[in-house]
């Protein structure tokens, strides 16, 4: 019975292999190495599975998932497969145990966690056994591109080199073309073959708002489109996990909270619910989902943003699984893009790990304030692609746009002027004409770009060079500082004189946060103050001038403006004056004293 097809029928049940699961089996049963990518749900573990149990040995499967190891051990032993994990949450007698099986070959499948593995003791312990091949799971773990990358994962490459008979089979659900290329190096997989199943999700209907009323928005979803449906709603703190459900409840419905604060206990007991009770709503920060094999979930909603599109594909992948029409649904707020940002720069990651989930957000923005079909975009981040899909929100009702080819042009030539290393605000400022010291010193204020942006704001330029690059006409080189470059596709609109049209922010986004800074002047409330300002200006102007410093480094003008307004009479008082110490004092203070009392 060593043949797929009738392992597939007579252990697993089922008639026939999906997608690319018979190529990418056949394949590695043979002993070749592979890269599989395929959506959540589609049967990835098929794929070592089989080979694992067609060969003569025992099947290593990495996970980081310590957690959902015993789930797939369980689930694997329902199948009358012999599988076991050795893992540090498990008793050293048992791992004995699992030894013991081991050396007498009566293992088909070994779960073990990547730090693990490439442990001396461990490695050791391989050498002395057959095995079948090496599975690694959620495989984008080894890129630093990915938006879970885990150190553990980079010394898996010492595999190949340990281990040059066995086949390697990395597998992942969510890996954009930068983190497929890490992970084909990493592993050494160049020599394999890669399957890749369409990323496309049919079945999931997509839809993306702009948050007013939170709970409201959500309620009505869920009571026009989802009143007897199972659902997973996902907030970003425990605290908005617990309002939402209880307020979901008060409505009727029924709800359960799930995050990391509740009793393991009361946490398996929702999960539990969810998994086999109809019509529950799990409301869940992201810790909830992460192989749950629910087919028939029926919408999965985003009260936030995620922190990449990976994560938001991933999430919402965990809807339909049955393949029946399901929904996604996200309420988004630029206060999410900001609290991500703020995650990202307060955490301890190195500074090039911090750019690329900076641009991971851009990209998510992105895709929030498209005006053309959601699933393009989600499908061109994986390196697919597909037709207006006529099954999401912007397909359905043309969002309202503009036609921003001239803005685009005036975009794309901006950003080649200042010769594709600057980072997005810098290249905004020399549209807008800003006398930036930068930009003066690099010469962008000569450009015939400079300055002409004028017709939109900042907030309408970000949003322009957002959907740009979620557009794939530019991208950002996290590896250079951010800096904007044109892509192939951005030549070839620039060539071919394309036309493209933007969604159109609303009043809300358009409003700038950040009042306009006040001019000094302003804080002055009489001519009188004001002309002594301009004196001490041209004072400081000098003094700057012999010594050869800028003027700030004199005084700053909060100094000067404080000096106009209390006039003070002696050196005594002007060192109560901010930014006047002892050694400025002696150096300026009697030149200035006499400009104040003198006016
Ligand atoms: P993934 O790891 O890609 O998320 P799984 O391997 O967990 O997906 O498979 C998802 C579900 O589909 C499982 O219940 C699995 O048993 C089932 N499945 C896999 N391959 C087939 C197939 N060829 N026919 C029917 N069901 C399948
Ligand atoms: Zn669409």
């Amino acid at each position: 019975m060593n043949d797929p097809l009738s392992i597939l029928n007579q252990t697993y049940g089922y008639d026939q292999f999906r997608g690319q699961q018979a190529d990418a089996i056949e394949h590695v049963v043979n002993g070749g190495s592979a890269f599989v990518l395929m959506p959540t749900g589609s049967g990835k573990s098929l794929c070592y599975q089989i080979p694992a149990l067609c060969r003569e040995g025992v099947g290593v499967v990495v996970s980081p998932l310590i957690a959902l190891m015993q789930d797939q051990i369980t689930a694997l032993e329902q199948l009358g497969i012999s599988a076991a994990a050795i893992n540090s949450a498990m008793p050293y007698e048992q791992v004995l145990k699992v030894k013991q099986k081991l050396r007498n070959n009566e293992l088909d499948l070994l779960y073990v966690a990547p730090e693990r593995l490439v442990t001396r003791d461990f490695l050791e312990m391989l050498d002395e056994i057959k095995i079948a091949l090496f599975a690694i799971d959620e495989a984008h773990c080894v890129s630093q591109w990915g938006h879970d990358f885990r150190p553990d994962y980079i010394a898996l490459s010492l595999l190949a080199k340990r281990y040059e008979d066995v086949p390697r089979i990395a597998l992942t659900a969510t890996a954009d073309k930068p983190t497929r290329k890490d992970i084909v190096d990493r592993l050494a997989l160049a020599g394999g073959k890669t399957f890749i199943d369409g990323f496309d999700r049919p079945n999931i209907h997509y839809a993306i708002m702009e948050r007013n009323n939170p709970k409201k928005q959500v309620y009505d979803f869920i009571t026009n489109h989802h009143s007897a449906d199972s659902g997973i709603i996902y907030c970003i703190s425990r605290k908005k996990v617990e309002d939402m459900a209880a307020w979901l409840q008060e409505k009727g419905m029924n709800a359960l909270p799930y995050h990391a604060g509740l009793t393991p206990r009361l946490r398996s007991d929702n999960q539990d619910r969810f998994l086999r009770e109809d019509n529950v709503i799990i409301v869940a920060t992201i810790a909830f989902g992460m192989g749950i094999d629910k087919p028939d979930v029926r919408f999965v909603g985003h009260m936030n943003i995620p922190k990449s599109i990976e994560a938001y594909y991933q999430e919402t992948g965990r809807a339909g699984r049955d393949g029946l029409p399901s929904n996604a649904f996200m309420i988004y707020g630029m206060e999410d893009a900001a609290m991500q940002r703020n995650w990202i720069d307060t955490s301890e990651a190195p500074e090039i790990q911090k750019r690329i989930e900076h641009q991971k957000i851009n990209a998510l923005i992105g895709l929030c304030e498209a005006a053309i079909c959601r699933r393009q975009i989600l499908l061109e981040y994986f390196a697919d692609r597909c037709e207006p899909c006529g099954n999401c929100d912007t397909c359905e009702s043309k969002p309202e746009t503009f036609d921003g080819t001239t803005a685009a042009q005036m975009a794309l030539s901006a950003v080649y002027r200042t010769e594709q290393r600057f980072g997005m605000i810098y290249v905004i400022d020399v549209l807008l004409g800003k006398e930036d010291e930068r930009i003066i010193r690099f010469g962008h204020d000569k450009q015939s770009t400079f300055g002409i942006g004028g017709d939109y704001s900042k907030p309408e330029w970000q949003n322009i060079f957002r959907q740009l690059v979620s557009r794939n006409l530019l991208m950002v080189d996290v590896n250079e500082h951010n800096g904007i470059k044109i892509t192939e596709k951005g030549f070839l609109f620039l060539k071919e004189k394309d036309t493209i049209s933007f969604r159109k922010l609303t009043e809300k986004q358009k409003a700038k946060k950040t009042k306009r800074a006040k001019k000094a002047l302003e804080e002055l409330d009489n001519d009188l103050d004001r002309d002594l300002y301009e004196k001490l200006r041209s004072t400081r102007q000098q003094m700057a001038k012999k010594r050869r410093l800028p003027a700030y480094v004199v005084f700053h003008d909060k100094t000067l403006i404080e000096l106009a307004r209390v006039k003070p009479q002696s050196l005594g008082e002007m060192l109560e004056i901010t930014g006047i110490g002892e050694s400025k004092l002696r150096k300026f203070g009697q030149e200035l004293l006499s400009v104040i009392i003198d006016a």
